[in-house]
């Protein structure tokens, strides 16, 4: 430490030296010397002034020796602090020179890193000049455009970036280029996509950006792009769901209504008209319940087929739902094309369908609204379209009609109905009536046919053929059929204990009513409760609902059968039977159809086709009656073909419990 503090004084000391403090005290020093030296020589003895002489040279030169030693010294640390500064500029340069040559290094891995990025990356990279010239063309953008990046180079871009639009492939001008020189940036219209080289086309989603030089010069452009094909589809696909009908691919109600409302806004325009149909397949319902949903789904999609290669390129045909379908006949002349039409439809539905191998007939009901007649807007047309198509159900089915004011009125009638039933239900307005079955050669009651009647308090006693219709399309029919079968069963065993002969008690079962899962339980229940023997209950079916889904109700009828009730086929001729299933089915009875009876001695073929009837009971070991008898030669003609029992006006019409009594203890009126 002394060491340091005595080098670091004596540096100090130095510094004090300056030249021209060294020369000033030379010069002092040489002049006091040169005043005061010889003056003592003189004075003394000469050997004294021979030492002093030399004292006097020895002192000069110690003197001189000292300063040019400070003056050397000061010299030569200038010299070194020169020579340190230069080193340390050397040093720095070096270090400059040192990051100059790595900030080289990077640029050049960077343009490198840029490049594999560009060749590997999926987005497709293209980038011009200034005036939308190719200069570089990465792999994704040579594959999209089937150009190579040699092939592109110097070409325009719009020569390698063809857009179209995707639907009338019309090239689209794409201001690209002008979007490089003023940085903004275009999105592509909806329907544009990328024309490739070999004239297929591609979705795609870009972006685009100017190249700028250090002085913000746009100097170029980029233009990044990739498929979007798979994305674009998706949407399609998810479009195409929402307006249409997943089972059959039809247009769904929201489509149609678009399309409808369109075509309203054009016949609007041109005083043009235009039809709506209302369509809904008959029975639809039992078919898919007793065939099964599987088969019910496959029907829909036939009948779809089938309906569309009815109609012109131009019409609409869409799923409302279920069963039912509306067709837009879209700039009509006259009515008479809607009648066409629904000829047409109806034509081909008298052909049977092919199902899963089995034969299915069905048959649809057809409602027309027109424009500008019947509505000028989307609702009122459908709404009466739906209303004309009820009227065409009424009228039995498999036709077509058109709207009219008067139906409307009707509609509400319907409708007011509906609940008029739901009311007479809770306030117990049903009656039954009971009509004979006789035997043929005796004229003996042998049984009877139970068969309901409304005691309206406003309309007085209604025919059921009024109101189980209604009752079957709302599901009414299932508390109405259970109330028809308690109190049937519940009479016939009262009139048994009342010692009224014992007869078995027909009661008819609706479609909805024998489709309901527990209906056999309902049924052993009921007879149960009333304690009634099975023996004397018979089931009016019809021939379509134990058609439909033959196997099901094959086995059905044989519960039936095993718990002792009796099976008999009501109006027996008007429908489709298969001769197979009528031999598996544990039937008992045939009832032949009131307008086969009707057609005896009319010369209509009656009696052949009943004569057929009777014969065909018989080979099939089944007892026939005749519904409807009203004449006396329709009785001597069911007489001498041996049917084995009749009912009908002839003998008695259905009359009530009381009235029944009274039959029931004095001979028939015959
Ligand atoms: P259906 O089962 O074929 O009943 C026979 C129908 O023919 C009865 O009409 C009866 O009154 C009528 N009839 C009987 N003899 C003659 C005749 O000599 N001449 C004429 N012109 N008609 C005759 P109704 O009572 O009006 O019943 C009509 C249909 O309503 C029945 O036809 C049946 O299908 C249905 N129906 C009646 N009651 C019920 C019921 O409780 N439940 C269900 N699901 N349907 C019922
Ligand atoms: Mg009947
Ligand atoms: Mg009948």
């Amino acid at each position: 430490m002394d060491y340091k503090m005595r080098r670091l004084s004596k540096r100090q000391n130095l510094k004090r030296f300056t030249p021209l403090r060294t020369v000033i005290l030379y010069a002092l020093i040489s002049g006091a010397w040169i005043l005061f030296s010889d003056h003592l020589l003189i004075e003394q003895n000469p050997w004294l002034v021979l030492q002093l002489s030399i004292a006097k040279g020895w002192l000069y030169v110690a003197v001189m020796s000292v300063l040019l030693y400070i003056l050397v010294q000061r010299g030569y640390n200038s010299l070194r602090q020169a020579e340190k500064s230069l080193q340390k500029d050397q040093e720095y340069l070096d270090c400059y020179i040192t990051e100059r040559k790595n900030a080289g290094v990077m640029d050049w891995s960077e343009k490198e890193r840029a490049q594999v990025t560009l060749d590997s990356i999926g987005d497709a990279v293209i980038t011009t000049d200034v005036q939308g010239n190719v200069e570089y063309l990465n792999p994704s953008a040579e594959a999209l455009t089937g150009w190579t990046n040699t092939e592109a180079a110097g070409l325009s871009l719009e020569k390698i970036f063809q857009l179209v639009n995707e639907e009338t492939n019309e090239p689209i001008n794409y201001p690209i280029v002008r979007c490089f020189q003023e940085g903004c940036s275009v999105g592509l219209p909806n329907q544009a996509v990328l024309m490739h080289r070999n004239g297929t086309t591609i979705a795609i989603e870009e972006s685009t950006a100017p190249i700028r030089d250090r002085t913000d010069v746009v100097i170029g452009g980029v233009l990044v792009f990739h498929d979007v094909s798979d994305k674009r589809n998706l949407m399609k696909e998810m479009a195409h769901q929402a307006h249409h009908d997943a089972l059959t691919g039809l247009p769904n109600r929201l489509l149609f209504n678009e399309h409808l409302n369109q075509a309203l806004a054009l016949a609007g325009c041109k005083r043009g008209k235009l039809a709506v149909l209302f369509l809904d397949l008959d029975r639809f319902k039992l078919i898919n319940d007793t065939m099964g949903h599987s088969l019910g789904d496959l029907l829909l999609k036939v009948v779809a087929e089938r309906i569309r290669e009815t109609l012109r390129k131009g019409d609409t045909l869409a799923r409302q739902g279920g069963d039912e379908f509306l067709i837009l006949l879209s700039e009509i002349y006259h009515e008479r094309e809607a009648v066409m039409v629904s000829e047409r439809i109806l034509g081909v539905f008298s052909q049977p369908l092919m199902l899963d191998g089995n034969e299915v007939y069905i048959s649809t009901s057809i409602g027309i609204s027109l424009y500008p007649t019947d509505g000028s807007d989307l609702e009122t047309l459908v709404k009466q379209a739906d209303t004309a198509m009820y009227y065409a159900k009424e009228q039995g089915r498999n036709n077509y009609q058109f709207f009219t004011a008067g139906l409307n009125i009707k509609a509400n009638q319907r409708l007011s109905t509906e609940n008029s039933l739901r009311k007479a239900l809770a306030r117990g307005e049903f009656v039954l009536h009971y009509q004979p079955q006789v035997d043929i050669e005796s004229g003996c009651i042998v049984g009877l046919e139970a068969l309901i009647r409304w005691n309206s308090a406003e309309q007085g006693i209604v025919a059921p053929l009024s109101f189980i219709p209604i009752a079957e399309e709302t599901g009414l029919i299932v508390p109405i059929g259970e109330w028809v079968l308690r109190t049937a069963c519940a009479q016939n065993k009262a009139w048994q204990e009342q010692g009224y002969p014992h007869l078995s008690m027909a009661v008819n079962i609706s479609a909805r009513q024998f489709r309901e899962p527990n209906f056999i339980k309902l049924v052993a229940e009921i007879l149960k409760e009333i304690g009634m023997d099975p023996q004397w209950l018979e089931l009016e079916i019809t021939e379509s609902i134990a058609m439909q889904n033959g196997e099901a109700s094959v086995e059905m009828l044989n519960v039936f059968k095993e718990l002792g009730i009796r099976i008999s086929i009501d109006d027996f001729g008007t429908g489709f039977s298969s001769l197979n299933y009528l031999r598996r089915m544990p039937i008992d009875t045939l009832k032949i159809d009131q307008s086969f009876i009707r057609d005896i001695s009319t010369g209509k073929n009656g009696e052949e086709v009943v004569t057929a009837i009777i014969q065909l009971a018989k080979n099939l070991r089944l007892k026939v009656i005749a519904e409807g008898v009203e004449t006396n030669s329709q009785w001597s003609f069911l007489k001498t073909k041996q049917c084995n029992e009749m009912q009908g006006f002839l003998f008695s019409k259905a009359v009530s419990s009381e009235e029944m009594e009274l039959l029931f203890v004095r001979p028939l009126n015959k």
